[in-house]
């Protein structure tokens, strides 16, 4: 390498780089704003809103800095430059000087601003506050720590780009902001999808779906999450409101979601199960977080080879757990015979077909 401003120019780019959009290398070292500034920013789990207003408050300045950074870097590495007076460099360094001293400037009082009245005045306060009904922005910032502290929320995406959707709220992190939207205040509604190559050799693809998250509320901005086709699933496992699919996007699920879709569709044509009196019901016993929805009861007409059997458990599993139960005992090669299979109680092992498994209702 020549001159030495190049070389500098070079690795200073690439550490901006790495440092704005982290890849996975700089995240395992630590190499991270959160990492950083860990004890400044708090506990995301305790204190989600604070955690992410703080957070997103240090990326802003420490990033303002990076233009100004690679000045005073230049200052010391070529001197022939004459950086170091300002008054006696090239016009065109001193914009630049300007400009990357304006930008610091400008984020420290930012930052400042935001943090008065206990951050009152930060952009993520402010949406809250429109999401509030008396304007008290911390209620809603409880409300929502709250919930990201149980363990079903649905979470994905990488480090800093997150998608979390908990019993209420739809959420998206990035780097200097973090959308906030209410179920029960939104449509959503799929947009796009792509198709990303995970392997040449095998011709292994992954499907992505950009969903469109607009409010009701027309204060609020609209946002898009995108979340891998194989975890669609879960996200409306989670969601309380549908995903319209007006472009009649095709989906493509993992295996075990397209038979729960079918399994889910089964019961809900199936009997209903009435409980007997004073019976309260606990939560399943798979995930210990839904409450026991389905009873095993044998509806299906006695076919010749019929081989269910009666079942007295009383209701232990959610519809979805059993339905992945059903679908482990199935032969895995072959899915299209999964329907009309039958599948041991996970319980007391009679044998039972979708037919047999009913709604309970309260
Ligand atoms: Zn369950
Ligand atoms: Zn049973
Ligand atoms: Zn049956």
């Amino acid at each position: 390498m020549e001159s030495p401003e190049l070389l500098f120019s070079l690795v200073y780019a690439f550490l901006s780089v790495c440092f704005v959009a982290p890849p996975t290398e700089f995240v395992s070292g630590g190499l991270t704003i959160q990492n950083l500034f860990s004890n400044f920013l708090g506990s995301e789990e305790l204190n989600f809103i604070y955690y992410h207003i703080r957070r997103t408050t240090a990326t802003l300045v420490i990033h303002s800095f990076i233009p100004l950074g690679y000045y005073f870097g230049l200052v010391i590495c070529s001197p022939h430059l004459n950086l170091f007076n300002i008054f006696q460099t090239s016009l065109l360094w001193q914009i630049y000087f300007v400009i990357s001293l304006t930008l610091c400037l400008r984020a420290c009082l930012f930052a400042f601003w935001w943090s008065r009245g206990k951050w009152n005045n930060h952009p993520i306060a402010q949406e809250l506050r429109l999401l509030s009904e008396d304007g008290n922005w911390r209620s809603v910032a409880s409300s929502i720590d709250i919930e990201f502290r149980r363990v079903d929320k649905f979470t994905t995406g990488g480090f800093g780009r997150r998608v979390i959707v908990t019993d209420s709220w739809v959420m998206k992190t990035s780097a200097y902001y973090v959308n906030v939207a209410r179920q029960s205040d939104i449509h959503l509604t799929l947009s796009h999808s792509e198709e990303h190559a995970l392997s040449y050799e095998n011709n292994t693809t992954a499907q992505f779906l950009s969903i469109s998250v607009s409010g009701i509320n027309p204060k609020l901005k609209p946002f898009h999450i995108r979340l891998n086709a194989l975890e669609y699933g879960d996200l409306k496992e989670k969601l309380t409101l549908p995903i319209r699919n007006v472009r009649s996007i095709v989906i493509r699920q993992s295996l075990s979601d397209q038979f729960l879709e079918e399994f889910r569709n089964q019961v809900k044509e199936n009997p209903k199960y009435r409980l007997p009196q004073d019976t309260e019901v606990e939560n399943c016993i798979g995930c210990m977080v839904k409450p026991s929805n389905v009873k095993l009861r044998k509806e299906c007409s006695d076919l010749p080879d019929g081989e269910c059997q009666q079942c007295y458990c009383r209701p232990m599993w959610c519809l979805e757990c059993m339905g992945k139960w059903f679908a482990s005992r199935q032969n895995q090669q072959e899915p299209e015979t999964w329907m009309s299979s039958i599948s041991p109680c996970p319980t007391c092992r009679a044998k039972f077909c979708v037919l047999d498994v009913c709604s309970v209702l309260g």
